[in-house]
């Protein structure tokens, strides 16, 4: 067949989806109906490959797969599927996946209804001007409330209820009918086949024997095994090594041709050196431009790791290594500590993120560091002329220094119920949260746009949003770039001695209130000594807070019954100087996960 034929049975497509509204079962019935994996070869959620994944039931990092399929029409059709991750924190992958298909498969949950990532996720498929198939999930359950679901997406999107489908990826109900849709409703890629190579990289893996592989959608030209290839944006140069499909294993073929998705790998040994969105060409007869929609992602949530035991400092350097190998949005740069020794300084893309990376590290090495409070990055303005990214309280220029601090600010979209309305206006009250715009989608079901800073987002916001609105609200949220803010550095004393890793940067109106909360938080999470232990918050040596943790008498007299008063004072005598001496050599013991809690409420 030749390769405009070729072209012309090409779908690609992806499956949007809030978290658990069941596209990996809806890939596994694809994989099924498409014979890509014998039915009892089949394992629930086969595309979510991590075991960490597979427990918490989400999708992390994206699995492509290519399903070779016979329709009843006669032809034979490439289906490319990429599974999608679901969570904000991903939503740069989310939007290079986007930008690799024609079409996408919005999967709404019966029982749910749509959710305010979805919609996010859904606003950028629009702007690319995608298909969009919309199916409505999990009909099978007893609480599914398809016509009401179907209403709302139809009122969302301007659409006919009639045009939406209705399916359970469980059993299979009208599975096929979708797909036979995508294969009617997605258009064919319509790349040049004569044009220089682009591909855009919109996923990249690392393997210990093939190097980094480079997930890739070929837009025009093709690419064969052992040509020289060049990164655009990173103006790198690589050798294909391999290059082939997902069966969702890797499959090698001698060439991938123009809108097919695959793989190359490159043999290259640092995940750096391949970026998401970046665009891949022949050295040899370049591309002249560079696709579009690059961007460089950068982390916006920061905390400090040690590891418990400074001999441990290795094992943990490795092991972040080794994770970024698969995970290039993973930054780390070395940092020392006075309380905690060689440690790292490191950048995750949100909360999520951060937790992902202590549960790897716990599992897959065995590492479990101590971790400190979790901050944004802010940007400080210096008198002298030029801006400092300060995302550690120790890089905090002196007060005398700044002409102006900035703090991160990000677009919030809240999606709930009308009768929510009121508790969540108060949480954003209490969150400097700037009201914007509500947006009513049905009767009972509202967008509320905000604007906040991102540190008031981190750390509690959505549980204490989930529990205002006993679930029934979603969040997503976007960067919007700095805002003027009042920085100070807020400082933990621990028996009169400064906590490093307890220091904070904070906005100077709630710097008070921190420092109470944060001291009053101490008292009742580290846990008591021998002796008195005081709490002093402090800002730039005034202290503005204080709490005392009260000494733990053991009762070293307890056996002695009878009135024996010398005996007794003469231990408790004893007890006051080994009290004293322990006070001497200064260390309270605290805790690591004390460094984590201190900000929960
Ligand atoms: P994802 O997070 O969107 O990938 O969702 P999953 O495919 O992992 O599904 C989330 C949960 O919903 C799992 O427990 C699935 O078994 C369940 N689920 C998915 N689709 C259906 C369905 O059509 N009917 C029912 N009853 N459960 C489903
Ligand atoms: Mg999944």
């Amino acid at each position: 067949m030749n390769q405009e034929k070729k072209q012309n049975l090409i779908r690609n497509f992806c499956i949007i989806a809030h978290i658990d509204h069941g596209k990996s079962t809806l890939s596994d019935r694809f994989l099924e109906i498409t014979g890509t994996i014998e039915k009892r070869k089949m394992q629930e959620q086969l595309l979510d490959t991590m075991s960490l994944e597979r427990e918490r039931g989400i999708t992390i990092k994206m699995q492509p797969v290519r399903m070779d399929y016979k329709h009843t029409d006669g032809n034979d059709y490439i289906l490319n599927l990429i599974d999608t991750p679901g969570h904000v924190d991903f939503s740069y992958e989310v939007s290079r996946s986007i930008a690799a298909v024609e079409g996408v498969i919005l999967l709404v949950d019966a029982t749910k209804g749509m959710q305010a990532q979805t919609l996010a996720v859904l606003e950028q498929a629009q702007k690319q001007n995608l298909v969009i198939i919309t199916a409505v999930n999990k009909i099978d359950l007893p609480n599914a409330m398809p016509q009401e679901v179907k209403k709302e997406i139809s009122n969302l999107l301007a659409i006919e209820e009639s045009e939406i489908f209705e399916i359970s990826g469980k059993t299979g109900v009208g599975v096929k009918e979708l797909l036979s849709e995508v294969i009617r409703k997605v258009p064919a890629p319509t790349g040049k086949e004569d044009a220089p190579l682009k591909a855009l990289v919109f996923d990249s893996i690392f393997d210990s024997f093939k190097g980094v592989i480079a997930n890739v959608r070929i837009m025009e030209g093709s690419v064969k095994k052992h040509e020289r290839i060049r990164f655009m944006v990173q103006k790198s140069d690589a050798e294909v090594l391999e290059c082939g499909s997902f069966k969702p294993n890797l499959v090698e073929r001698a060439e991938i041709l123009t809108g097919e998705i695959g793989y190359i790998a490159t043999g290259l040994k640092e995940i750096g050196s391949v970026r998401v969105g970046d665009t891949i060409t022949s050295s040899k007869n370049p591309a002249l431009e560079i696709l579009s929609g690059y961007k460089m992602v950068q982390p916006v949530v920061f905390a400090s790791l040690f590891p418990q035991d400074a001999d441990d400092h290795e094992l943990l350097r490795d092991g972040l290594l080794k994770l970024r190998l698969n995970d290039s949005s993973l930054s780390f740069e070395p940092e020392q500590s006075e309380a905690f020794g060689r440690g790292f300084r490191c950048g995750f893309l949100g909360m999520l993120h951060m937790d992902i990376l202590r549960e790897r590290l716990k599992r897959e090495f065995n590492i479990e560091p101590l971790i400190t409070i979790p901050s944004v990055s802010y940007n400080v303005k210096l008198k002298n002329g030029g801006d400092r990214l300060v995302y550690s309280p120790a890089q905090m220029p002196d007060p005398t220094q700044i002409d102006e601090g900035q703090e991160p600010y990000v677009k919030l979209e809240i999606m709930t119920r009308s009768e929510y309305m009121g508790g969540i206006m108060s949480l954003l009250d209490n969150a400097r949260g700037v009201y914007k715009d509500t947006q009513y989608l049905t009767a009972e079901k509202i967008l509320l746009l905000y604007e906040a800073p991102l540190s008031e987002i981190i750390i509690d916001f959505f549980d204490d949003l989930k529990s205002i609105t006993s679930g029934y609200a979603s969040l997503n949220y976007e960067l919007i770039g700095f805002k003027k803010a009042d920085l100070v550095r807020l400082d933990i004393l621990v028996a009169g001695e400064q906590v490093e890793a307890l220091s904070r940067v904070v906005v100077k109106e709630q710097a008070n209130e921190v420092g109470k909360f944060m001291v009053l938080k101490l008292k009742d999470i580290i846990p008591r000594q021998l002796f008195s232990i005081s709490l002093q918050a402090a800002i730039g040596g005034k202290i503005v807070a204080r709490e005392d943790i009260s000494a733990m008498r053991k009762d070293v007299t307890g056996y002695l019954y009878g009135g024996d008063v010398t005996r007794k004072n003469k231990l408790l005598d004893k007890q006051k100087k080994g009290k004293k001496k322990m006070k001497a050599s200064g260390k309270v013991n605290i805790p690591p996960e004390v460094y984590f809690k201190v900000l929960k409420k």
